[in-house]
């Protein structure tokens, strides 16, 4: 048969370019790393990355080279987000959070050729460059006015590199599933994996995660990325915004709730952001008397959300949110919670149920849930299983490794346990090395500190597994307490005990001025039990 239909690559120069004609004078409001707030759109954000794309091309930058980038959320990281792949080259998102040997590692590992960093950030590669065994070149992203002095490295000034392009240029063409952007993951044991993306898989991914029933995204809203651009694919934001044609407001790397709050007042209406974010941002309205009056949705997701703050936001401050499930395998959105008919007939309080668990899948995920023979298990929202994954922007192989990451009928094991109910909604209960196995029954260690954490004296809780000589493993709950507050570890456990069975409810309640995390945020269970050990921590 002829084929008749036109050919259109799926390339992300195509979602900018896109933006640029017909969202061209949508504003870009940023807070520089230099200080200021700049105001750019999209317009002016392709020329800069097609000037930048030239500056590469000139410095012999070939097709499939990486090229690392470390920096904020800025109008600024755009232009290197699309100028990139607009090369022909892969986008490596590096987190400046992550420990020396880490960066080090997935640096040398993904063989970058030039570093990109934003200008207070320099220190971390000086502290590292002499073990980089592949980066020719640094362009620090800033002004000649704000270049830092470098006994140790020689530095390209960004702006003056772009000054002398015009930007008149086509993108470089590449085929559809070439990569574009490759992202470790954290790494809690052993070495961080890569997961590179490709043009299709961005472009299909970013189509898929902002229709209606997830993040509902439109030219009308004013979105603001507070997740890092380098954690899990910046969440994708960085392609859904421009390929609806949003504004955008970039916090830059003041994460304070008052440098957040500050920024929500440039007319923002959907923002992104792990839950700890959001619970200091909620203390910060509480205690100054703030409203939102411009914020309309809130997606939070990277860790479980507690059912306290999506009350909050909605009771207190008119502000949906949409609680959501993802990994940097998958690109990273597997689910959100919006609501279908089913749970919109429910009253007040069930919805608030819905909402505790993250929702369900866009068009190109698919999920399931088995045992560990690996049979598939019901959809009742109470048996929990193994969580796999399948779909258009989920991983295949892990890069430079010689199998792929998948079954033999392409399921991805995410290492999380979960539960989906007859609507298909997944709440997640655990990851599989966290899970509480106690007389052969499985605890949420997820459920457990969200209870805990409805305590209003409670700022943190990780609950874990202690070795026991009968029951295998008995859980106890960490708890951090809010400042100046200290909570009867019994009122902790008479709260958890009112939602859980009494052979689930923790032995043990131990006090910690603070949780151990990793350089995404989460809580690290790894060292939480190391630390544990350490102080010679016995059950009572
Ligand atoms: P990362 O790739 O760093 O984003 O980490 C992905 C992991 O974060 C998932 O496999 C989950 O274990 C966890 N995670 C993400 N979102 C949620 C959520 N809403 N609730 C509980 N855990 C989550």
């Amino acid at each position: 048969m002829t084929v008749i239909m036109q050919e259109f690559p799926l390339t992300v120069g195509r979602i900018l370019d896109h933006a640029a004609k017909y969202h061209p004078n949508r504003k870009i409001v940023s807070r520089s790393v230099e200080g200021p707030i700049t105001h750019t759109n999209w317009a002016n954000i392709q020329r800069q990355a097609k000037k930048l794309s030239q500056v590469l091309l000139s410095m012999g930058v070939q097709t499939g080279d990486t090229i690392g980038v470390m920096a904020w959320n800025t109008a600024r990281h755009f232009e290197v987000w699309y100028g990139v792949p607009g090369a022909g080259a892969v986008n490596h998102t590096l987190n400046p959070r992550l420990f020396a040997d880490q960066l080090v590692y997935i640096i040398n590992h993904a063989e970058d050729r030039l570093l990109m960093v934003d200008f207070d950030l320099i220190p971390t590669i000086e502290n590292i460059w002499d073990r980089l065994k592949t980066v020719e070149n640094i362009i620090v992203m800033t002004d000649r006015e704000h270049m830092p002095e470098s006994s140790t490295l020689d530095l390209l000034c960004y702006e003056e590199l772009l000054e002398k392009q015009d930007g008149n240029c086509e993108w470089v063409e590449v085929d559809e599933t070439a990569p574009c952007g490759i992202c470790y993951t954290s790494g809690t044991t052993g070495d961080p994996k890569g997961v590179v993306y490709t043009h299709r898989s961005n472009t299909l991914h970013a189509l898929a995660s902002s229709a209606p029933d997830m993040l509902g995204l439109s030219s009308n809203d004013v979105v603001m990325p507070v997740v890092p651009m380098f954690h899990a694919n910046g969440w994708s934001l960085g392609y859904t915004a421009p390929m609806m044609g949003s504004s955008m407001v970039m916090p830059g790397r003041d994460m304070s709730a008052k440098g957040l709050y500050e920024m929500l007042g440039f007319g923002v209406t959907f923002t992104a952001a792990v839950p700890t974010i959001w619970m200091l941002m909620l203390q910060h309205l509480q205690s100054n008397n703030l409203t939102l009056p411009t914020l309309e949705r809130v997606i939070i997701g990277g860790a479980s959300c507690p059912r306290a703050v999506i009350e909050t936001f909605q009771n207190d401050y008119d502000v949906q949110v949409l609680h959501a499930w993802g990994m940097t395998e998958m690109s990273p959105v597997g689910t959100v919670c919006t609501f279908k008919p089913e749970v919109t007939a429910l009253d007040a309080s069930g919805r608030l149920d819905a909402q505790g668990t993250t929702g369900h899948p866009p068009y190109s995920v698919d999920l399931r849930i088995t045992d560990d023979a690996g049979v598939e298990q019901p959809w009742d929202g109470n048996t929990s299983g193994k969580l796999w994954a399948r779909g258009a922007a989920v991983v295949q192989r892990y890069f430079k490794q010689d199998s792929d990451a998948v079954d033999k009928d392409g399921w991805f094991d995410t290492g999380d346990v979960a539960t989906i109910d007859e609507n298909g909604y997944m709440r997640i209960t655990d990851r599989s090395k966290d899970v509480i196995k106690s007389g052969g029954e499985w605890i949420s260690s997820i459920s457990l500190e969200n209870a805990a954490v409805a305590h209003a004296d409670v700022a943190e809780a990780a609950a874990i597994g202690i070795p026991h000589p009968k029951w295998d493993e008995r859980p106890i709950l960490v708890i951090v307490a809010m400042p100046d507050k200290s909570p009867d570890p019994q009122d902790i456990l008479a709260l958890v005990a009112q939602s859980f069975a009494k052979w689930q409810v923790p032995d043990d309640v131990v006090f910690m001025d603070e949780l151990p995390h990793t350089a995404t945020g989460k809580i690290s269970k790894l060292e939480l039990r190391k630390i544990l050990n350490n102080q010679g921590y016995e059950l009572p």
